[in-house]
């Protein structure tokens, strides 16, 4: 069937300012990471990405890597990008990333200019895109200065090839350092990447304050922590859960036992705001006024839609919030 998006797709989605940028980013942002790869279902991948869409869902994030095989989950939206969003280019904010293992030989992670502006190249490619909106350089590096990293940011920009740039799961300081020198090369950082939800915390300390001072905005990745802060482990492990792909290593079933006694508890909490668990994660990231956008992650429609519906309950009282450091605390 060709794909027509919904008309009333601008309904029910909240646009939020990104830092200080004119660029506003849904409340709810889609990542490629898993479940479009070049080993998952085709067509599930494209009702997924379609529901997105249709419901409001303007922003898409990839990166270099995403597959497996790595490459693949680019060559996925890329299909899709031809099928079915090619008329909707100028809705979509379409982001990747380099910075992660991704081919042979020196020049092929981590953060020189020789590396992200070959990086870039072949996502567009493989994306069949002329630009992204947004180009990550995916995590800090060592070993190579600031000042080269950012200014391949820059150049990709200065070259037609990215709109924005932003940076992932930089540390508060490297991300004021990174911030300080976009800004005198005239590209500001429009946003920061960091993993956020309720078992990882570590922007709290420090990170959402240089981000305030800086005017960037941040996205939540995995704000369900990969599934946990669901009902997904409520009764054991399922087969095909991501906990129980091995092929991967992200989140274990240790991971989830460690967690369970949390998870049920928090669920508890969540049923009592007439909520599910994953949209009570999802409002709980969104709190923050920092936090442009939650970035999830879904293997079914039913899952994006379970989540979508967090936008019908984003508030909490100071009494919940404190329930909810208890048992995270405990
Ligand atoms: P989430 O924390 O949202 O986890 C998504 C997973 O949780 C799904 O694949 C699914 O797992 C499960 N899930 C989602 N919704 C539900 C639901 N309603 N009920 C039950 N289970 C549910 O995010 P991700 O970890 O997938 O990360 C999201 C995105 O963040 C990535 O795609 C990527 O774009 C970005 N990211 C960026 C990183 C970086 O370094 N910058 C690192 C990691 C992610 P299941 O398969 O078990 O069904």
């Amino acid at each position: 069937m060709p794909y027509g998006a919904s008309e009333t797709r601008y309904s029910n989605m909240t646009y939020k300012r990104t830092g200080h940028s004119g660029l506003k980013l849904p409340l709810i942002s889609l990542g490629l990471w898993y479940n479009f790869g070049g080993l998952d279902p085709f067509e599930n991948g494209r009702a997924m990405a379609r529901r997105a869409f249709d419901m409001g869902i303007t922003h898409f994030d990839l990166a270099n890597n995403y597959g497996p095989p790595p490459g693949s989950a680019e060559e996925t939206f890329g299909q899709l990008m031809k099928k079915d969003f090619h008329p909707y280019r100028d809705e979509l904010i379409i982001s990747t990333k380099a910075g992660y293992d991704m081919w042979p030989g020196p020049y092929g992670e981590w953060g020189s200019r020789k590396y992200l502006l070959a990086s870039l190249d072949q996502s567009l490619k493989r994306m069949g895109l002329e630009y992204v909106d947004i180009f990550y350089s995916h995590r800090p590096d060592p070993e190579t200065p600031m000042e080269e990293t950012m200014s391949a940011l820059d150049s990709a920009v200065r070259q037609g090839k990215a709109l924005y740039v932003g940076i992932s799961s930089y540390s508060p300081e490297q991300t004021q350092e990174a911030s300080q020198i976009l800004r005198q090369m005239g590209t500001p950082c429009l946003i920061h990447q960091p993993s956020y939800n309720m078992f990882d915390r570590w922007v709290e300390n420090g990170l959402l304050d240089v981000l305030d001072q800086e005017g960037i905005g941040a996205i939540a990745f995995s704000p369900l922590a990969q599934g946990q802060l669901t009902d997904r482990y409520l009764n054991g492990i399922p087969s095909g859960a991501r906990a129980t792909k091995t092929e991967r290593v992200w989140l274990t079933p240790a991971d989830v036992h460690r967690n369970i006694e949390k998870i049920q508890k928090l669920n508890s909490l969540a049923e009592q705001r007439g909520q599910k668990l994953s949209q009570m994660a999802i409002a709980w990231v969104l709190r923050k006024p920092q936090v442009t956008s939650a970035l999830i992650g879904a293997s079914s429609v039913a899952q994006l839609n379970d989540n979508l519906a967090a936008l019908n309950n984003l508030s909490f009282s100071q009494e919940e919030l404190n329930q909810i450091d208890t048992i995270l605390m405990s």
